[in-house]
């Protein structure tokens, strides 16, 4: 088993796929190595690419803000996404390239062990629950896979494009927080 450092290592120096190309950086993915909730979405941006950070442009600031509305901060959950590099011009990622750099994604989940995954936007939820995922149709829902509970909700980028997303994914946001409130108890027994 690596540790998150060791792993993030091997993925600064990745060119399994030919988004290594165009990259100014590997974005590896941030946040505590302890969380119990996991933030994924699809890849880096422009801003992203530029900082080698995740979700650091205005995405990334509504992101905090949601995050903080359920009563977390951003070092208390992990964020990452399904691929480590920009995609040109913010295409989305193809499968082979999503089918390549998962690999790493699924080392980050067993390392940092989360009870609850949130996927960020459709390309993560067809990456991670299935993949005839519909986002305005099965978010929200609440899938088991193996011991975690795993939800999608809107990717923050189109809620900023279509502000009459907001209530839907606020709603989500408001299960995230009671989900996390029931394993809470569950563990208190
Ligand atoms: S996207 Fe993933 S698999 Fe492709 S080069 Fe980057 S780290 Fe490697």
């Amino acid at each position: 088993m690596y540790t998150l450092d060791e792993l993030q290592s091997i993925v600064k120096k990745c060119h399994r796929c030919p988004l290594s190309k165009a990259r100014t950086n590997v974005v590896f993915g941030e946040g505590s190595e302890k969380a119990t909730i996991m933030f994924i979405g699809e890849g880096p941006g422009y801003n992203e690419d530029k900082m080698g950070r995740p979700f650091v442009g205005r995405a990334g600031e509504l992101l905090d803000r949601m995050i903080e509305a359920i009563g977390f901060k951003r070092e208390d959950v992990y964020i990452a996404n399904v691929v480590k590099c920009r995609p040109p011009n913010n295409r989305d990622p193809l499968e082979e390239e999503s089918e390549i750099c998962i690999e790493f994604l699924r080392w980050q989940v067993k390392i940092v062990d989360p009870d609850i995954i949130v996927c960020l936007g459709r390309i993560a939820a067809k990456s991670i629950i299935h993949k005839d995922f519909r986002i305005t149709q099965n978010r929200g829902i609440w899938y088991n896979k193996g011991k975690f509970n795993i939800m999608a909700t809107y990717h923050p980028a189109a809620l900023l494009r279509d502000e009459s997303k907001k209530r839907d994914a606020w709603e989500d946001f408001k299960s995230i927080k009671r989900k996390y409130e029931e394993l809470n108890e569950d563990m208190k027994g």
